[in-house]
């Protein structure tokens, strides 16, 4: 008898190893690791991946799996083996690692079907299979009873004949094209033709047509050649000369838009330095971790696609990362115009069903490469020859919710799988790789100069202290205004970036200092001047905004904080001739508008874009020649070790997007903290002091690189609880570490309260040691209580979000 070992779907520290479960003979030969099946579990059914198939179990009675669900693997063996990885790392269980690196579509809710992958093939499946496809192109899942035919279908998948698919009904976005085919031989074909009347002229035209395209035309097309009419097809189908059938084609995003084919370029002696590295790693099969430093504009793009030529010469796919919010279509243009039908774009703006499409055509192997923000480190690529993650110091590339992973640790893990390079590029890389790229765990590769001939911006810090202190009221400094009003003179364009969304960050009384809250978090409103709303950003409460402070009811209630929309208005106050584009979570909600709106900047047809984080990477612009920051200290306060390293990364980020070209570029960084080391820094492109300095004040703080940190968050509606809690995890902990940990707390996190839940947290500090068994018994010890759904418990091996 053979036993298949299964992880069932339920996310829980007690069902969080393999159940073995009888294979019922009739499946011996079908089912493989891998395969989805549902199994009972006590008195329920359900879904469980197969992680192994063996001949013992240790268990006396074995049930049987009930069904398969899958006709071949969904996930392979090198993507079972990171699942455990996963759990491993980021402590969570088995089944959401599996769950994470699967598209939402082949959830359990969408329907399966199999369908035939091309009408040529109908002939070649096997003899007991043809009927199940007569007359039709796809049979639904749920259709086949008989496990000897589960078995057949399963050949003829692993011939390509037949493909499994996933329906995901979606209104508007599925394309269905008709096509018509004649299924006829040749000389069966004469015959009809010599056979219909001689007045049926269309009908003979048609068909002339059809036998000479042996896959069939689109019926639209079909009826417009040969000037056949839809009566005409239909008697021809009714006399089964011809047959019809349905194509479904890709829900491709990118499909209207024609990328213009560009050529490799020279390099530069630097560019061809850094390129001979990595091609010679990915010639050799050899696992290096590359990071490529390269200030703003100085070509790392230009290598990585180089690098990816070299990787397709061979044979091989790649994976490109880059930050969701950096995936902007000038970024997918440069990837699709090198590399055009053999790239798969991946990321949230998608569909689920749109998603699916992609994440098929790398499965069917109908692309080498893919480009996508943080999940696509999953793309189940089989013959991975490089993967590289650009912006590598981006905080989104760490996953928020479990399993709470790093895409360049997954990365690295997949690459020593197949034994070949990871390159991280940015131009302010993060110091934990820095560090490592200096101690030569990772290969340093440097692109110092910028590619445009005018070099890195020059940049203004403007004091906003001082601007008060002359009686400038305003959120523009005198410079900035100047410069603004220049570059409409001149007809050039200008980027303004300011740190925040809506209209006002909070509202304060100004007699009694009372800011306004949201009633469930601890965390102050934000005012929303649309709706003449108050609104919480981590919970979504909403209010009517108020005219009389709630605690003394002064009627002083000021708005505090400028937001894009206030920016937006007092621009067109102060330069009303001005054209401005304004891009915030408010006006980029539309699915696309993200896109038009840059088109429409890079068309000209504004003077001004302004923005929040989203216009800060990845732009570029050949009229941009004037920056602005107004704000650059909203970062650097939060309660974030890494403050000061996102707000140098942010303002040189944002920097760079200034004079790409051959204008010269120009920026302002306006600041309440002008000698704040971050933004003297950032201010003239000093990335190697920066790391300097931060390194010495992590090193003091034992923060990363120095001390790996695990932040536990403990959330209870009642406060004692979570305090007591916390505080036993702290002791448990401190008890089983050894003295050079430190562990803090517990204290009350930076948000108190959310959705209605006091947070308290404990943050470890460790150096070499293994904590994930102390952890897992941290876990264990307080499942039963998080199962009642009181107590929750979130513990982050790599924490990224403090709060
Ligand atoms: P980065 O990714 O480092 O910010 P990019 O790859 O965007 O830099 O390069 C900046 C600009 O320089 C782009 O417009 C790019 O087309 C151009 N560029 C890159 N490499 C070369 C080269 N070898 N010769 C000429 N232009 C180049
Ligand atoms: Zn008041
Ligand atoms: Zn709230």
């Amino acid at each position: 008898m053979k036993i298949a070992s299964v992880i069932v779907d339920v996310p829980s520290r007690q069902t969080d190893r393999p159940f073995d479960y009888e294979i019922p003979a009739k499946w011996e030969d079908v089912l493989q690791v891998g395969m989805r099946v549902t199994v009972p579990f006590g008195a329920r059914r359900l879904q469980g991946f197969v992680v192994d198939i063996k001949t013992h179990s240790e268990a006396k009675t074995l049930k049987p799996i009930e069904a398969i669900l899958d006709v071949t693997p969904v996930l392979n063996e090198e993507l079972l083996q990171l699942g455990k990885y996963l759990t491993e790392t980021t402590l969570c269980f088995a089944i959401s690692a599996y769950q994470a690196m699967l598209p939402a579509a082949m959830k359990a809710k969408y329907e399966k079907e199999i369908r035939l992958v091309d009408e040529a093939y109908r002939q070649k499946l096997h003899p007991s299979v043809q009927p199940l496809f007569a007359n039709r192109t796809a049979l639904l899942w749920k259709e086949i009873d008989e496990p000897t035919v589960l078995s057949r279908l399963q050949k003829d998948i692993q011939n390509g004949y037949l493909e499994v698919v996933y329906h995901v009904k979606e209104k508007g976005t599925k394309k269905i094209v008709k096509y018509i085919v004649c299924p006829l031989t040749k000389e069966q074909c004469d015959e009809v033709l010599r056979s219909l009347p001689a007045n049926a002229t269309k009908q003979k035209q048609l068909l002339e047509l059809l036998a000479s395209a042996q896959k069939g035309l689109p019926l639209k097309e079909a009826l417009e050649r040969s000037g056949a009419s839809r009566a005409a097809v239909k008697a021809l189908i009714d006399k089964g000369i011809v047959h019809e059938y349905e194509v479904e084609t890709y829900r491709d995003p990118y499909e209207q838009r024609h990328f213009a084919k560009t050529a490799p370029l020279t390099l530069t002696n630097e560019q061809q330095q850094a390129l001979d590295a990595i091609a010679d790693s990915v010639r050799k099969n050899e696992h290096h971790v590359f990071l490529l430093y390269g200030v703003t504009g100085s070509g790392k793009t230009e290598v990585y696609m180089q690098a990816i030529e070299e990787v397709l010469a061979g044979g091989k796919e790649a994976i490109v990362l880059v930050p969701e919010i950096s995936l902007t279509p000038q970024m997918v243009e440069r990837f699709k115009g090198r590399f055009g039908s053999q790239v798969a774009v991946l990321h949230s703006g998608l569909s689920v069903g749109e998603k699916y499409d992609e994440w098929r055509k790398i499965q069917r192997k109908e692309v080498k490469l893919v480009v996508g923000a943080r999940s696509a480190i999953f793309a189940p690529f089989e013959n991975l020859g490089m993967i590289i993650i650009d912006e590598e110091h981006e905080a989104s590339y760490k996953q928020e919710e479990t399993p709470r992973y790093h895409a360049r640790d997954v990365a690295i893990y997949r690459a020593r799988f197949h034994q070949c390079p990871v390159v991280l590029g940015s131009a302010t890389p993060s110091l934990e790789s820095f560090a490592r790229a200096k101690k030569g765990v990772y290969r340093l590769l440097t692109l110092q100069k910028r590619m445009s001939e005018n070099g890195l911006p020059t940049v203004n810090v403007v004091d906003m202290r001082e601007e008060l202190r002359s009686g400038n009221r305003s959120m523009f400094s005198r410079s900035l205004f100047e410069k603004l009003q220049d570059r409409l003179q001149k007809g050039e364009q200008a980027v303004l970036f300011l740190n925040r969304r809506g209209y006002s960050t909070f509202v304060m009384c100004r007699d009694c200092g009372y800011v306004i809250r949201c009633p469930h978090c601890d965390i102050s409103l934000t005012y929303h001047r649309v709706h003449q709303q108050l609104k919480c950003h981590y919970c979504g409460y909403e209010e009517h905004v108020v005219s009389r402070c709630p605690s003394c009811t002064s009627e002083h209630i000021r708005f505090f904080g400028a937001g894009t929309q206030k920016v937006e208005e007092e621009l067109t106050k102060l330069l009303p001739q001005a054209r401005v584009i304004r891009m915030d979570v408010d006006t980029t909600s539309r699915k696309g508008a993200h896109e038009q709106l840059l088109s429409a900047f890079g068309e000209g047809k504004a003077d001004i874009l302004l923005g929040t984080q989203m216009i800060a990477k990845g732009l570029d612009f050949p009229k941009v020649t004037l920056v602005g920051v107004l704000t650059a200290d909203t970062m650097l306060h939060l309660p974030d070790f890494r403050a000061c390293e996102k707000t140098f990364q942010l303002l040189t980020q944002v920097s760079g997007r200034a004079g790409r070209h051959h204008l010269p570029g120009e920026v302002v960084i306006q600041t309440y903290t002008p000698d704040h080391y971050s933004i003297e820094l950032a201010a003239c492109h000093d990335y190697e002091t920066f790391y300097q300095k931060e390194m010495l004040v992590r090193k003091r703080h034992g923060y990363p690189p120095f001390y790996f940190l695990t932040l536990i968050t403990v959330s209870h509606p009642e406060i004692t609880k979570a305090v007591a809690v916390t505080e036993k995890i702290a002791a448990y902990v401190r008890s089983q570490l050894s003295k050079e940990a430190v562990i803090l707390g517990p204290v009350a996190s930076p948000i108190a309260r959310l959705h209605d839940r006091y947070r308290y947290q404990c943050m470890i500090k460790y150096k070499r040691e293994a904590i994930a068994a102390v952890l897992k018994n941290v876990i264990d010890r307080y499942q039963q209580e998080i199962a009642q759904g009181e107590l929750q418990l979130t513990i982050d091996t790599n924490p990224y979000m403090m709060m």
